[in-house]
């Protein structure tokens, strides 16, 4: 018979972090945002856990180059080719910019070629770092393990990031081989898959599920999707998440591909008997199992595929030096209401409460 699990998933939306007593910060300034990462089969690497997602739209040389001189994570999406992240890595070590954490993206289609690919990067003259992101919409397949097997073989020390899995009881196997689990499916602010298949698990209960069995072996996990506001990357820092992996929120940046798109509306409110005209500014983001995604990298949509991806207009937001500062300011913020010092220690200072009403956003249509 089927089973329903009692237990009800939470989302970031069903959860706040209570602010509390204990506390010997007297400023955000006083926080550590970096923090070291020893990874279970690939040495150390030191920064604030936070990464863009490795989508064609943000994962793009200008918001990689912008993330890793702010000291945060980057990854590089998987179509561009060898010659091009050379030219990249060399491009960063002029600029003084360290690439020790970026991670460069592979796919699983062509199995072990994919991996063979990377080789490429040390017979073409790279000697520095190797971090690799073995990316597939559903890990669960076997070709996704082969390809993990087969890229830990090749490249013993490299970091190996892999996913996306949704369960906990998968990772003992990955982390055989993998340094850090790409967690989350159907959480994405351009996912389709929780309305196109009816499956997926809210991201809250799936990083505590999934960082303890990680932490009891040595193995890191990355909170992928569903990151709306910046507290929801407190949050999952907070529940016991090591990164954080972000689209949505890069994807209207300056840094983002794609134009910018003016598009001019008329408003309620009239001046000289005129309705006002407004202008808004957008970007193009579409998810990498759209219709879109499919047709620009992929050939088109297979005959057994459905599209799992939206592509929407969203509002441009600026550049990412402005978004890494508020996400640097929101942690920050964070720390010192729950005493923690340091990045590393939310987990352990944090207090989490169960809510009915996040947020009050009464003017938030009213925002100028
Ligand atoms: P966001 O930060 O925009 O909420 O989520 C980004 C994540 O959504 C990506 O890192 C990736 O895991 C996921 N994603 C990107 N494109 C698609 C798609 O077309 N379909 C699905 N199911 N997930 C996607």
């Amino acid at each position: 018979m089927t089973h329903i699990l009692p237990e009800t998933y939470l989302d970031y939306s069903d959860i706040l972090i209570k602010p509390k007593m204990g506390n010997n910060l007297n400023s955000r300034k006083d926080v550590l945002l970096s923090r070291e990462f020893k990874f279970k089969h690939g040495g150390i690497r030191k920064g604030l856990g936070v990464f863009n997602a490795n989508m064609a739209t943000v994962g793009n040389f200008k918001i990689a180059k912008t993330l890793l001189k702010a000291g945060l994570f980057a990854t590089l999406h998987k179509h561009y080719d060898i010659d091009e992240i050379i030219n990249f890595y060399h491009e960063c070590e002029k600029d003084n910019i360290s690439t020790d954490n970026l991670f460069i993206t592979i796919g699983i289609k062509e199995g072990k070629k994919e991996v063979e690919k990377l080789l490429q990067l040390k017979s073409k003259g790279w000697n520095g770092l190797i971090n690799i992101c073995i990316e597939a919409p559903n890990f669960y397949i076997p070709k996704a393990l082969e390809t993990l097997k087969y890229a830990r073989d090749l490249f013993p020390d490299a970091v190996i990031m892999c996913g996306n899995v949704a369960s906990g009881d998968i990772c003992l196997k990955l982390f055989e081989y993998a340094d850090c689990l790409k967690i989350g499916i159907g959480s994405g602010s351009v996912c389709r898959t929780r309305a196109q298949t009816g499956c997926g698990t809210p991201m809250v209960s799936l990083i505590l599920e999934c960082a303890d069995i990680a932490h009891s072996v040595g193995g890191h996990i990355c909170a992928d999707g569903g990151i709306v506001e910046i507290g929801d990357i407190c949050k999952a820092f907070a529940l016991n998440a090591d990164f954080v992996m972000i689209g949505g929120m890069f994807a209207g940046s300056d840094e983002a591909e794609g134009e910018i798109i003016e598009r001019h509306y008329q408003s309620n409110e009239i001046i000289d008997n005129q309705n006002v005209i407004l202008t808004k500014h957008f970007k193009e983001f579409y998810g990498m199992s759209s219709t879109y995604a499919n047709n620009k990298f992929a050939g088109g949509m297979s005959n057994y595929k459905t599209s799992e991806g939206r592509e929407v207009l969203i509002p441009y937001t600026g550049s990412m030096e402005q978004i890494i500062r508020d996400i640097k300011g929101g942690i920050a913020s964070a720390c010192t209401y729950m005493g923690a010092s340091c990045v590393k220690y939310m987990s352990k200072c944090a207090t989490i409460i169960k809510v009915n009403n996040q947020l009050n956003t009464v003017f938030a249509k009213y925002e100028k």
